[in-house]
């Protein structure tokens, strides 16, 4: 395929390109694609400036109405180059609604995401389009598909379901897009695909996209498009990051006991928006989501073993700002377009550097810049550099952040938001308060004084520990892993920062010295040491049940027979009725407001 060289191109979106182009007047715009003004203002509504590559190649050829195969990396807008060209088709408003384009994607976020972004997209033009995916009630689905949609964005099993019951009309449909195609096949969905593609009108339009074009998908294109053009933008192959030149890529050496608390302080220094935290099996997911919340960040678990429910509140508090943390499979987060993301974290090194591209790839989008992490242990160098090799990028390798690391970034930190401070306006509000300090201290101790608070109330964590670092075992690269197998099994984790944080002298008695924050009112849970209970165990059932995040839960004191936990005074009702029923660790939790007992 011999293809314009845009691929080096800077992404449009931070550099709109070619103002200063002499003559060539806006070459790349929306503009000349031929698109419908609804879609035009759509776009200027969302703020895209320009088409990129992917768009760009494959947009004028689906309007022409050909199959297509279209590959480049995530994040690099393959949902709109498919969504703009079907969107294009709308018939005209009259008569109720018929479904004339299938989207068939591998997950129900997926299905979410697409509709939400074809709607958008689609607004101007009055189009209805229904995600339908497993999970969710089907009755709410039966009713939409009743009323009529033009478009349907569905996961396979689902989407085949309602064929078989006959509430899926696809007579009419001219487009089917199979999106994140390679993930569909490696889901096992490939009999469900031919199902569907079997069941729509032959003389469709057929699309295929993918980040990567693994063998197996040639082979469905061979059987069900009909001539398809190929496009693949990036041009060092399914495994470049061309596309995303903005992510800065490290490693951190690390044995695996010591992961947890490498990963909380990397954070710490880090300081990320949001970040996604990539573990191999949904086990580990829960652990580390309970560990890090123990650890006092606020963590979530996203995994194919969840609810619906459980999956939509978590991912409405990641994308709201409430949890900093995703913790999550490769299954459950591929595709997923989270705005604020600034990192990703390999937990292990990805056995396929494939998964690895995947994976970074949920960063640096649409130019924004990004993070990847990858904690490796020693004898995980040579994926290392397999992956280097394969995505032609250095990975560099870090020293875990030492505890001078550390302080020194918060106390950067507490520099900036001082001088923030000194450059706001309102200050004149404070002065009487410091005329009346000045009567009793001089003016260096008062702000010193100010300063530990703001450098406290930034969060500045007390972890005094030191991570091993185990890059010097690079060389000497002959595991024991039996060693660090038992090692493991102990978990080190316990006992640094995680325990001592909710360990802050909470004792239930009358009188403490550190009792609860004002605001914090005390819960009793009928479970305790007996029922082996921990503090993040009850973290997370809170956390779970309710819309509160590890944050807002403590101080815990568990004795041998109850629990009490503080949660903020205003949500106390809340909290006990999102308990009732609840389990902590299978046991009832029995919650009630904590009153205590005068002795
Ligand atoms: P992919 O499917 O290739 O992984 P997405 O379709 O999810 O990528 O798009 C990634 C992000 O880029 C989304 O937030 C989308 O809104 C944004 N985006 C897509 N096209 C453009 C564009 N032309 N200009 C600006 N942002 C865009
Ligand atoms: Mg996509």
């Amino acid at each position: 395929m011999n293809e314009p060289d845009v691929d080096d191109a800077p992404e449009p979106v931070t550099e709109p390109a070619s103002d200063s182009a002499a003559s060539v007047d806006a070459p790349f715009g929306f503009d000349s694609l031929n698109l419908r003004p609804e879609l035009l203002s759509a776009l200027v509504r969302l703020g895209y400036e320009e088409p990129t590559a992917i768009q760009r190649e494959t947009i004028p050829l689906l309007l022409q109405g050909g199959d297509l195969v279209g590959q480049a990396a995530t994040g690099t807008g393959k949902t709109a180059a498919f969504a703009l060209p079907i969107l294009n088709r709308m018939p005209p408003k009259e008569g109720k609604p018929v479904t004339y384009a299938l989207v068939l994607v591998p997950t129900r976020e997926l299905a979410v995401q697409v509709s939400e972004a074809m709607y958008k997209y689609g607004r101007d033009l009055g189009a209805k389009v229904l995600p339908i995916y497993g999970g969710q009630p089907i009755g709410r689905q039966l009713h939409a598909l009743h009323d009529g949609v033009h478009v349907v964005v569905a996961t396979p099993g689902r989407a085949l379901d309602h064929i078989a019951r006959g509430t899926l009309q696809l007579d009419s449909v001219e487009v089917v897009v199979l999106d994140e195609a390679d993930e569909m096949l490696d889901m096992g969905f490939a009999d469900e695909i031919e199902g569907i593609l079997d069941a729509t009108p032959t003389a469709r339009q057929t699309v295929l996209f993918s980040a990567t074009l693994p063998p197996r998908i040639n082979s469905i294109a061979k059987k069900y498009l009909r001539d398809p053009q190929r496009i693949q933008v990036g041009q060092g192959g399914q495994n470049s990051l061309a596309n995303t030149p903005r992510i800065r890529q490290s490693a951190y050496i690390v044995q695996r006991a010591h992961k947890p608390a490498a990963l909380g302080r990397i954070l710490d220094v880090e300081t990320p928006t949001a970040a996604i935290v990539f573990c191999r099996t949904r086990d580990e997911v829960d652990q580390l989501t309970e560990t890090m919340n123990g650890r006092g960040y606020r963590a979530e678990a996203l995994h194919g073993g969840m609810s619906q429910e459980q999956r939509d509140r978590v991912m409405g508090r990641v994308r709201s700002g409430t949890a900093e943390l995703l913790m999550a499979t490769d299954v459950a987060a591929r595709g997923l377009d989270i705005d604020t993301l600034t990192h990703v974290v390999n937990y292990d090194v990805p056995s396929a550097p494939e998964a690895y591209v995947h994976r970074i790839g949920r960063v640096g989008r649409a130019g924004r810049e990004g993070v990847a992490i990858t904690l490796a242990e020693p004898r995980e160098q040579r994926q290392l550099a397999n992956i280097e090799r394969l995505t032609k990028r250095k990975i560099s390798i870090e020293k875990v952040p030492t505890v001078a690391d550390l302080r020194a970034k918060q106390i950067e930190f507490t520099l900036n938001q001082v001088r923030e401070a000194l450059a706001a306006e309102d200050l004149e509000d404070y002065e009487v308060v410091l005329d009346t300090l000045l009567e009793d201290f001089d003016a260096t101790e008062i702000a010193l004084a100010a300063i530990k608070l703001v450098h406290a109330a930034s969060g500045a964590s007390d972890d005094e520990r030191e991570i091993p670092d185990a890059s010097h075992r690079l060389e000497r690269d002959k595991p024991k892993p039996s060693r660090d197998n038992a090692q493991n099994r102990k978990g080190s984790d316990r006992g640094d920062r995680g325990e001592r944080s909710f360990d802050r002298g909470d004792r239930p008695e009358r009188g403490e010295r550190s009792g609860p924050p004002a605001g914090t009112a005390r819960l009793r849970l009928g479970v305790g040491r007996k029922d082996g209970i921990r503090p993040q165990d009850l973290v997370w059932t809170i956390a779970n049940e309710t819309n509160l995040v590890g944050k807002q839960i403590g101080p815990i004191w568990i004795s041998e027979h109850f629990s009490t936990v503080g949660v903020p005074e205003h949500t106390v009702d809340e909290v006990i009725g999102a308990l009732q029923n609840a389990k902590v660790k299978g046991k009832r939790a029995n919650v009630r407001r904590y009153v205590d007992d005068p002795r």
